[in-house]
């Protein structure tokens, strides 16, 4: 059963916005790309002109970076039989940006495991279990040691057989444009919901933060069923979760976030992995914090809440990285909630809250 998460993400934007002048008249609208319902919000005389451009870039980018179409670039590689194809910058970048978080994430990250996705049915909502050994087999199709980038000439080449797919960090990237596109447009309060990755860009035109409701992972029909809501300012806040899509057989259910260490479901004791990180953060390690937000909530929900929570301190560490914060939300019902994120749980989700420092 294929889910799409609307409104998993809700922004509480329209509410509580009385004292928005004429002049800061506002512009919605509503994209499906990237196979996600998107919602584009953005205040001031400029809104309109930014929401339009900024859907134009998403579409450009779904464009070059669909695994479907196959016409983009991410499909003309994986057809390329290893031979050096000439790509767009998107995908420069995020294969770049995908070799790095592997490495970074010791292979809980990895772009090559289209395979493996595709083979639970994933890619084209064509959902089966496979059978162990051909997960066996598949597992030897990840990995690419030979992927090489040669940026100087656009070029890029992966090793015959292997194959990529960006599900897991492109609608990041798509955020990190979108706020590019504000700033261009000189757009002060805006807000992009792209799936799971949401970005609040400035605060709310009252002057208060955004205010983002987490999904309750245990009600996920139901859009106000919010495990808590989560207070941001000019930050990115990218949510996986095992019930953002996933299928049942023989009632056992599968979702869409793969252990590239076993080919299956991660089964880590997480429900959901929130990363949260400044707009301001940019020209460290990872300039682009929507693309490692959505790079790292994939990454993490398959290390666990321990090794996620020892990553982000490790992370954090390091004065060159871009730091971030985390939201665990674990299936013996706790919220892990780290540094100062202004997180207000729903006394009635039954969730206990925990902070981490
Ligand atoms: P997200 O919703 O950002 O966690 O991304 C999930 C999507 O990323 C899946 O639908 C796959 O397309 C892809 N994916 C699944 N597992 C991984 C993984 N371990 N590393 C990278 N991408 C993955
Ligand atoms: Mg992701």
């Amino acid at each position: 059963m294929k889910r799409y998460l609307a409104l998993f993400l809700l922004l509480a934007l329209l509410t509580g916005c009385g004292s928005v002048s004429p002049e800061k008249a506002h512009e919605s609208i509503q994209v499906i790309a990237m196979d996600t319902p998107m919602l584009l919000t953005a205040y001031g005389e400029t809104a309109t002109k930014a929401v339009y451009a900024a859907e134009d870039v998403i579409r450009e980018l779904d464009a070059q970076l669909s695994r479907t179409n196959p016409e983009s670039d991410v499909s003309r590689l994986n057809a390329a039989g290893g031979q050096e194809i000439q790509v767009g910058k998107a995908l420069q970048i995020l294969l770049g940006m995908g070799l790095d978080c592997a490495a970074a994430t010791d292979g809980a990250f990895d772009i090559t495991m289209a395979p493996i996705i595709s083979a639970w049915g994933f890619t084209e909502d064509s959902f089966r279990v496979p059978d162990p050994s051909e997960l066996e087999t598949l597992l030897e199709s990840i990995h690419d040691p030979g992927m090489t980038l040669v940026t100087a000439r656009d070029c890029v080449q992966i090793t015959e057989g292997y194959s990529v797919d960006l599900g897991g960090i492109a609608k990041g990237y798509a955020a990190d444009r979108v706020a590019e596109v504000f700033e261009e447009n000189g757009v002060e309060c805006a807000t992009a919901q792209l799936g799971g990755n949401v970005l609040a860009w400035g605060s709310r035109p009252d002057g208060d933060p955004w205010r983002i409701g987490l999904q309750d992972p245990n009600r996920p029909d139901n859009p106000e069923g919010f495990a808590g809501v989560l207070a941001l300012s000019n930050a990115f806040a990218v949510t996986s979760g095992d019930y953002q899509r996933f299928f049942e057989q023989d009632g056992k259910r599968y979702h869409h976030i793969i252990d590239p260490a076993t080919g299956y479901p991660a089964d880590s004791g997480l429900r959901s992995v929130t990363v949260a990180a400044s707009c301001e953060d940019v020209g460290g390690t990872f300039d682009l914090p929507g693309a490692m937000c959505d790079a790292f909530s994939t990454a993490l929900f398959v290390m666990g809440e321990e090794k996620a929570l020892a990553f982000r301190d490790e992370w954090n560490a390091a004065p060159s990285n871009t730091p971030f914060d985390l939201i665990l939300i674990t299936e013996d019902g706790r919220v892990v909630v780290t540094g100062d994120l202004d997180f207000t749980l729903d006394e009635e989700s039954g969730y206990v809250l925990e902070t981490v420092s």
